[in-house]
């Protein structure tokens, strides 16, 4: 028998795909471990509708040695993969192909071409993947994967909202999302990232906000004011809060104003200088921390018509979001127009006063009647020239700095309140880390670390979208009362209350949508949200089984997992949403073991990007140095398996191939060698 000289790695994986491809040598592996003790492994879905790329071995790679490793070891590993199938990506990629953006197009094209459209391309890729595991070495079962736009999968995920249903852990609230008044959609941050402009002037406004209570102790003034700084007027007559940060110094400063009347306006003490700096004559009077300043009331600069009344707004108080890096160290809170506004308001029991309408125009219940019905940005200069008018302004410039834009129709985005669906996931902190003690992760640090000071936070979870292509709620209200609502549970639930045929086929929208309850004289319709996505891969456990409607069994006997593994990224999304959901529904950890794997870099350290081409092509890897290098690289990085950044470093696979296969395959040409001219044969145990 003749050997080649020099061995070609590449050329061998293909003889070997092939060898397992004919042998089956995969499914013989599960089938000799049938009834054995299972070794359960959950795969977080890729989407399919994107290629798989360079940074998807290193995972790969990780998920198959375990599974392999295991089945030797003695164990059944199931090793089913699964499509992620939902969500904006895929809005976004259909958005752009058809030409048209945002609700009011998709709306003129009609919701079932968009989501058929969407549909025929969740799966574009998958024979790419397919391939790429083929390619890779992974055995993994792509016959039986499952996908989260299946009916199935969808009950499951509509079961498991009644597991949080009946923990009353479910509830509708405000959250703040960027969002675009003409096309009158939120947007994700992906989105947003694609329409910032550098050098957009923006007002910067100085505005004094009157202190009634307690009165001022200082009787030779007209007037105590707090000081706040905003580069968005139109957004005062919103105005229901100030904050200022607890730890710093403010000051209370005596001068006299444009009318020749002395003031004392309080600002923070580290600002003083920047603010100060065209002032010749003022005099620091007094010095507190910003502590002491919570509770001050003072005056709204406009009394909105009909606005919630509350103890709780016109109020300072102390919150550690407060910048002291710019503007005065006091902070306007608008809640329905900045995300960090809204959380204070929800934390402090500030009702939510809405003065833009969802097309972008002031309300008109603000009563300045210059700005009513006009659209936000340009209700600046009005709003400016009256508070001047009132002598409420410091000062008001222009400034330059960077804002969005919505990246479809070149509209200012805004921070918008929208209604939304929640999980009541700070209520059940103490359970989430209870159950994260039954975890073991690897890296150990990220339990209590990263993970674990995120679970310590835990921040209600918003699980609706106002979209199209999405997993539908099941939640229908009544029409009447929006208060009262029924959530369906399964498919048999939704056939009964609707006095359905049969249970339908399909459940997107806009057929779903279609469905009307009617119960007790009262009719209930469909709310027009969709499932935020991570809630379907968060539900992967039951959904992916449909239990509790099919499959109990394997289920049971599958959960929690033995072993997940991903990149960093998912310690606070896939990981994260898992362990809340099985927390919720069955009080354990999702999984046993955590396996967090680093994320792969480029050579010069920057993220692998397909524009700039900072990485071979992975089938040109497979090609040259072939599969084998890749993973014993990979997996042999420290960087790699500690969750680290590992920077990819083709010369160090190479030194891989020359020193490592090169070597064993030097050795294993050697024995052959001489067995052959001595006539030796191993022996057989
Ligand atoms: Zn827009």
């Amino acid at each position: 028998m003749k050997k080649a000289q020099t061995a070609d790695f590449p050329a061998f994986e293909a003889e070997m795909l092939k060898v397992w491809e004919k042998e089956k040598t995969f499914e013989k592996s599960l089938e000799q471990r049938q009834g054995a003790k299972r070794y359960s492994f959950y795969d977080g879905p890729p989407f399919a509708n994107g290629l798989p790329h360079f940074g998807h071995s290193l995972v790969t790679s990780i998920k198959d040695a375990l599974g392999r490793y295991h089945t030797m070891t003695g164990s059944y590993v199931e090793r089913r993969n699964g499509w992620d199938c939902h969500g904006l990506p895929v809005e976004f990629a259909i958005e752009k192909e058809l030409g048209i953006s945002g609700k009011k197009q998709i709306m003129e094209l009609g919701l079932q071409k968009f989501n058929d459209a969407c549909r025929a391309s969740v799966f574009k890729y998958k024979e790419e993947w397919e391939e790429f595991y083929r390619r890779i070495g992974r055995w993994t079962d792509t016959e039986h994967a499952y996908a989260t736009i299946d009916r199935d999968f969808t009950e499951s995920v509509w079961w498991m909202l009644g597991q949080v249903e009946a923990k009353k852990l479910l509830y509708r609230g405000y959250k703040s999302m960027p969002y675009c008044p003409r096309c009158e959609t939120p947007l994700s941050n992906f989105e947003v990232n694609e329409g910032y402009r550098d050098n957009v002037p923006d007002p910067s406004l100085f505005v004094k906000f009157k202190v009634t209570d307690p009165e001022p102790r200082e009787a030779d003034v007209d007037g105590v004011y707090l000081l706040a700084w905003t580069t968005t007027p139109w957004s005062l007559p919103g105005n229901e809060a100030l904050a200022v940060r607890p730890d710093e110094k403010y000051v209370f400063v005596k001068r006299n104003n444009e009318a020749g009347a002395s003031e004392v306006l309080i600002l923070a003490k580290k600002r003083l200088e920047e603010v100060f700096k065209d002032e010749d004559t003022f005099e620091v009077v007094d010095e507190v921390s910003g502590k002491s300043l919570s509770g001050l009331r003072y005056e709204p600069l406009y009394e909105v018509a009909g606005r919630p009344k509350s103890d709780n707004m016109f109020k300072v108080w102390a919150s550690e979001v407060v910048s002291i890096e710019d503007g005065t160290g006091v902070l306007h809170v608008a809640p329905a127009f900045g995300e960090d506004d809204l959380n204070l308001a929800l934390d402090n029991d500030i009702p939510v006063m809405n003065t833009v309408k969802r097309d972008g125009h002031l309300v008109d219940e603000v009563p300045l009647a210059s700005v009513r019905n006009v659209f936000f940005k340009d209700a600046d200069r009005a709003i400016i020239e009256d508070l001047t008018e009132k002598g409420r302004v410091y000062a008001a410039e222009t400034f330059l700095h960077t804002y969005p834009f919505c990246y479809r129709c070149d509209s200012p985005l805004l921070y918008y309140a929208i209604t939304t669906w929640f999980v009541k996931v700070s209520a059940v902190r103490d359970e989430l880390l209870k159950t994260a003690e039954q975890t073991n992760w690897q890296p150990d640090h990220i339990k209590a670390g990263r993970f674990g000071k995120w679970l310590e936070g835990a921040r209600d979870w918003a699980i609706s979208r106002n979209r199209y292509w999405g997993a539908p709620l099941p939640i229908w209200v009544n029409e009447k009362d929006e208060d009262d609502y029924l959530v369906v549970t399964s498919l048999d639930e939704l056939v009964k209350l609707a006095g359905l045929e049969g249970k339908p086929e399909d459940l997107h929208r806009p057929g779903i949508d279609d469905i009307i309850i009617e119960k007790d004289g009262k009719k209930y319709v469909r709310v027009e949200e969709v499932f935020d996505c991570w809630f379907e891969s968060g539900s992967m456990p039951v959904a992916q089984q449909h239990y509790p409607f099919e499959r109990e069994d394997v289920f049971t006997e599958s959960f929690p997992a033995d072993y997940v593994g991903e990149g960093l990224d998912q310690t606070r999304l896939w990981f994260y949403v898992l362990h809340v959901l099985s927390t919720i529904a069955f009080d354990r950890p999702a999984y046993k073991n955590v396996l967090v794997n680093g994320i792969v870099m480029a050579a010069d350290g920057q993220k692998l990007s397909k524009r700039l081409r900072n990485y071979p092509p992975v089938e040109e890897v497979f090609a040259t140095e072939g599969a084998d290098v890749l993973r014993f690289y990979l997996l042999g990085n420290d960087q790699a398996v500690s969750a680290d950044y590992m920077r990819f470093n083709r010369d160090a696979m190479r030194d891989i191939q020359r020193n490592v296969f090169g070597t064993v395959w030097n050795a294993h040409t050697f024995l052959t060698m001489y067995a052959e001219i001595d006539g030796w044969h191993p022996v057989r145990r």
